[in-house]
């Protein structure tokens, strides 16, 4: 008898095995998926881990229903990575599969299937079975597996799905997502009547009496098309012209240019139209040939380059190499908003051997490049993403780039696996034997460490490209500038002063705040209430623009109260800003400025990123204000100016890692500043100019804020000295979630002595109608990892005995970020 061993794609803690016929063993291969009964009635596509010949001891193996793939759809290399990261972070491989896997793979008989409206589907090309399935959807909006199973009058349905969802006659439920659109750019060319040289003189001849302007924006479009031997684009033909949007426009309207569209991270590229990559200068020629160097001895190199140094265009220059012997390379990015400006970058120089895979690509697109991965195909030879693209079916990868690899939105928080993106980037590098560069104008504190040992090759670069200077950073006193009256609103005079210069010059502003919103309290000024949120531990959040006050943890939210809730009066005020204020307020001290915001309300939609970059990079928008994810990596040309408005946010932070975050971001959000030919400045507003980060900050003294703090995180003992395994217990009853974390805490203390913290009320203790606390386990080097995991595990299955706590909800994050 022959047996596989099956990962389901739901938390169990061991594979299930299940038997099969000869016929289907001469067939099956590792990595191919199988449908499969499960439970009473469920049915669900499992992963073929293992073929053996071993019938399971405690239970009798059921048969599988069918198998589901000609050819394996996951590697070997996939499975030992899913394997490393469940037993790394301590969760199931079930749940690993989950995360790795397009959900179009994972046909389960809670699946819900709709009709594809945007696909033209002739009746004669479904079999009968198909059609039955397709006929069914004209009169219903969605079917489950078991109502198609009922339709068919049969049990084993998955293969039919599966089939229709190849050829695209329907969609799975999870496919529902806004349908990701990249943004299109406006380009301009010659009309068709005037390419011949002779209607072309006299067209020239003609403007050259009448219309002077006009005639020097066409011979602009020939030098511009000439040397870059590229669709020029209209914002490209305004500013080399010298004219107005409004001669292009009038050149339009009489028919003598033409305008079009392109999807600017889908252009496809002719061979011929490839850019060279550029010629590197000297600092970055040395990084390449050291990194190339390191990388004989060392696996992963870690490139420290300040902000708009060109880490780059070394990377380009990596991925030439790799790509030149067939291998594939992995570019990972820490968050999508990245992606727009990149991919363009890299099509420029690899055309379509360049495949963007994230999550808001439609299900279908997702499917389409993890198919590429898989055949190693041309077209997915580089393959840009954000942490999720670690699981893609790499068959053949040569190298990995880590960018901005200190940013926390590698680790993913929930759900599980909470896997950290650049650690396992290292492991499945290992895996092929392939190299890893991690790249970061300011390294996780654990990267530089780890360099510091050794363990990682480490390569430096500390120039700007074109020798441009860091900007220049002056800390303000808002203590200071309060006493003296020299504030209006959030603005210091400082502020405003260098505000109106740049904007006099012509220059963009970027003005930073860590809080979105109007005002994170409202308080009644007569008894002092705030409104609070009724599921969560926080006051809530007042949105100017929707006259909301919102939650930012649970998204409860209700109109903006007239009066006080508890005493009545009708006098409310706010504390504390967010974006919302510090935009209202620039509108009012620059009333002819255009402000844009760029924070998690303005940014959800299908084009939120899009926009808002696209605008920003054409100059329509003159300040930007936002949140941290102005701080990452993007590359603004003509910004000059950074404010920071409040520093005193992000160093209070209560985490052990604050005082380092709030380094990287401040140290990324200056860097956006002065990146061409000019000198940027930035204004950090803070209660503490003393404060040993900010000077650290202004001096962009790295070495010093690293040895500095790796001494409180060796004191304290915290990473990179100790490893941290946090474990939240999670529960709508306060009692009980006391009552569970003081007995796992005191079975964890009996193991780990006082390497074991709390329990703790983390500061917002209710989120959801849940309480939750917290436990952290402090792991010092010696201490074996394994073995603690082991332990902990043993721990947590005890717990799940006891019939009190049933309902408990333990949570265990590895490495807690
Ligand atoms: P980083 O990633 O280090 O912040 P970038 O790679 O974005 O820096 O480079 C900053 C700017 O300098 C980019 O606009 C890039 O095109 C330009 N640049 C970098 N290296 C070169 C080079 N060797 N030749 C021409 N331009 C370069
Ligand atoms: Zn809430």
């Amino acid at each position: 008898m022959n047996y596989i061993d099956v990962i389901l794609p739901i938390p169990l803690e061991k594979r299930f095995t299940y038997s099969i016929t000869p016929a289907e063993s001469e067939f099956l291969k590792v990595g191919m998926r199988v449908s499969i009964p499960f439970g009473k009635s469920k049915i669900y596509t499992g992963i073929v881990a293992d073929i053996h010949q071993k019938a399971p001891v405690i239970y009798e193996a059921k048969e599988i229903h069918q198998i589901l793939d000609d050819s394996p759809i996951v590697t070997s290399m996939q499975l030992q990575l899913w394997q490393w990261i469940a037993n790394y972070y301590m969760c199931t491989e079930g749940e690993v599969m989950r995360a790795a896997l397009p959900n179009a793979f994972l046909l389960e008989s809670e699946t819900i299937i709709s009709k594809n409206d945007k696909q033209q589907i002739n009746d004669a090309d479904l079999k009968d079975d198909e059609f039955l399935i397709f006929e069914a959807l004209q009169h219903q909006s969605s079917l489950k597996i078991q109502d198609i199973a009922n339709i068919l009058d049969k049990k084993n349905v998955l293969p039919v799905v599966k089939r229709l969802v190849d050829k695209e006659v329907i969609i799975l439920n999870e496919e529902i997502y806004d349908k990701y659109k990249p943004k299109y750019v406006r380009y301009v060319k010659l009309s068709e009547q005037y390419t011949s040289e002779t209607s072309l003189n006299t067209l020239l001849d003609e403007l050259s009496s009448r219309a002077k302007k006009q005639r020097d924006v066409i011979l602009t479009l020939f030098s511009l098309s000439a040397k870059t031997k590229k669709p020029v684009k209209v914002t490209d033909l305004v500013a080399e012209s010298l004219t107005s949007s409004a001669t292009v426009k009038a050149l339009i309207d009489k028919g003598i240019l033409e305008d079009y569209h392109i999807q600017t991270d889908r252009i496809i590229y002719e061979g011929e139209d490839n850019e060279d990559s550029k010629k590197l200068n000297q600092y970055q020629t040395e990084a390449l040939e050291q990194i190339k160097t390191s990388f004989d001895t060392h696996n992963v190199v870690l490139l420290h380059g300040i902000t708009s140094s060109g880490k780059t265009e070394v990377y380009v220059k990596l991925i030439e190499d790799v790509i030149a012997k067939g291998k594939q390379v992995l570019y990972l990015l820490p968050e999508i908003a990245l992606t727009t400006q990149l991919v363009t970058r890299l099509q420029n120089y690899f055309g379509e051997q360049v495949a963007v895979f994230h999550s808001k690509y439609s299900a279908h697109e997702r499917v389409e490049v993890y198919n590429q991965v898989l055949t190693n195909s041309a077209k997915a030879k580089i393959i840009l993403g954000a942490r999720s693209s670690i699981f893609l079916p790499f068959n053949d990868l040569g190298l990995i780039i880590v960018d901005e690899e200190h940013e926390s939105s590698f680790k993913q928080f929930d759900p599980a696996p909470r896997y950290h993106a650049r650690d396992a980037a290292i492991v499945l590098a290992s895996l092929f034997k392939a190299k890893t560069l991690l790249g970061s104008a300011t390294p996780s504190l654990e990267s530089y460490y780890n360099a510091q040992e050794k363990k990682y090759g480490l390569v430096e670069i500390n120039r700007r490209y074109n020798n441009v200077q860091l900007p220049e950073i002056e800390l303000v006193d808002i203590k200071d500038k309060q006493k003296r009256k020299k504030m209006k609103g959030h603005f210091t005079d400082r502020l405003i002063e260098e505000m109106t210069e740049a904007i006099a010059d012509g220059h963009q502003i970027i003005l930073f705040q860590n809080r979105r919103g109007y005002s994170p309290i409202v308080e009644c000024n007569t008894c002092g209430h705030s409104p609070q949120c009724p599921n969560c531990d926080v006051s809530l959040t007042y949105h100017q623009y929707r006259k909301q006050l919102r939650c930012h943890y649970c998204g409860y939210n209700s109109a903006m109260l007239q009066k006080c809730m508890a005493c009545g009066t009708a006098d409310l005020d706010t504390k504390g800003f967010g974006t919302e204020q510090i935009e209202s307020e620039v509108k009012l001290l620059f009333p002819d400025l255009k402000v844009g915001r760029m924070d998690l309300d303005t940014t959800r939609g299908k084009f939120g990123y899009e926009k808002i970059i696209t605008a920003f990079e054409q100059q329509d928008i003159d300040v930007l204000v936002g949140t941290q994810m102005l701080t990452k990596g993007l590359d603004f040309r003509n910004v000059k100016l950074v404010g920071v408005m409040n520093a005193d946010n992000l160093l209070n932070f209560p985490d052990f890692r604050a005082h380092e975050r709030s380094f990287q971001l401040m140290l990324q959000v200056s860097g956006r500043a002065g990146r061409t030919e000019k000198r940027g400045k930035v204004l950090i507003q803070t209660y503490n100019p003393y404060h040993k980060i900010l000077q650290q900050v202004s001096t962009n003294d790295y070495v010093s804020m690293f040895k500095e703090q790796l001494e409180e995180r060796y004191n304290y003992n915290y990473p990179p000295y100790f490893r941290l395994i946090k474990i939240t217990i999670k529960h709508r009853d306060y009692n009980k979630v006391n009552m569970a974390a003081d007995w796992l805490a005191k079975a964890l203390t009996q193991l780990f002595k006082h390497h074991v913290l709390g329990p703790e009320f983390p500061p917002i203790s209710r989120i959801r109608n849940q309480y939750h606390k917290n436990i952290l386990i402090k792991i010092p080097q010696g201490q074996s990892l394994g073995k603690t995991k082991e332990a902990i595990k043993k721990v947590n299955s005890s717990f799940g005995a006891i019939a009190d706590f049933k309902s408990v909800r333990i949570i265990i994050n590895v490495d807690n970020y």
